[in-house]
């Protein structure tokens, strides 16, 4: 089947995911907007295109996954709780499929891979879609990017063991860091720098690929 056939006949199985995402909490009219106009099956192989709407991540190569819708939107919802973020740095921007989503939610990406086969993917397809709030770097998302600091938040979509402070240091005040930490066993976490310092909160325990130093080629 075509991409575009099955962007025809994706329709109702869109439907059913954004019916499947509200069952399970997601209320928020902008973040099931972001999810219902984002063309999911664009971000992944077209032998898996049909099941791009499903609610379960999918491989994108080179041992990565793209992240499950779930996931995008709980974070997505997350983010938005407290307003509009302006400034946003995303860690591990994989296939571009949450960066296209969180496009259409803040004013401003700056989102960093450390994978190039991906960077230049994901590159391709957010032109595809102009998008034109995103700025895709390859480099390691670790060391976050201070040039563009601060930021009112920064999301990760790869857990590292604890959280790094160097990012903690590139929050605004007020900012939020939203990111899964730990090894076998993680947790979502979210990070607000307020007026009495870092106040950190779980939200529930995930599933994400590890935050890995270093970049590849
Ligand atoms: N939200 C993405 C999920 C990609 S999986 C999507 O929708 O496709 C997580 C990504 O984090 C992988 O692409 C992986 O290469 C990347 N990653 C892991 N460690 C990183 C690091 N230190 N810096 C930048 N990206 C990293």
């Amino acid at each position: 089947m075509s991409q575009q056939g099955i962007g025809m006949t994706s329709q109702r199985t869109r439907e059913r995911l954004i019916q499947r995402l509200m069952d399970q909490g997601i209320t928020q009219f902008e973040v099931l907007e972001a999810i219902r106009s984002v063309p999911r099956h664009l971000f992944v192989d077209e032998a898996l295109a049909h099941r791009s709407y499903e609610d379960t991540a999918l491989p994108i190569g080179y041992g990565q996954t793209l992240s499950q819708p779930y996931m995008v939107a709980r974070m997505s919802q997350l983010a938005l709780a407290q307003g509009r973020p302006k400034k946003v740095l995303e860690l591990g921007s994989g296939s571009g499929y949450q960066t296209a989503i969180l496009a259409n939610l803040v004013d401003e990406i700056c989102a960093i891979e450390r994978i190039k086969p991906l960077v230049e993917r994901a590159r391709r397809q957010l032109r595809t879609l102009r998008i034109r709030n995103v700025r895709l770097r390859h480099g390691d998302g670790l060391e976050g990017w201070p040039g563009e600091a601060p930021f009112d938040l920064i999301l990760g979509a790869a857990a590292p063991e604890r959280v790094p402070p160097i990012l903690l240091e590139q929050l605004a005040p007020g900012g939020r860091l939203i990111l899964p930490v730990g090894g076998e066993q993680q947790q979502l976490i979210m990070v607000t720098y307020s007026p009495d310092g870092f106040v950190e909160e779980i939200i529930e325990t995930v599933n994400f690929v590890p935050m890995v130093k270093g970049v590849t080629r």
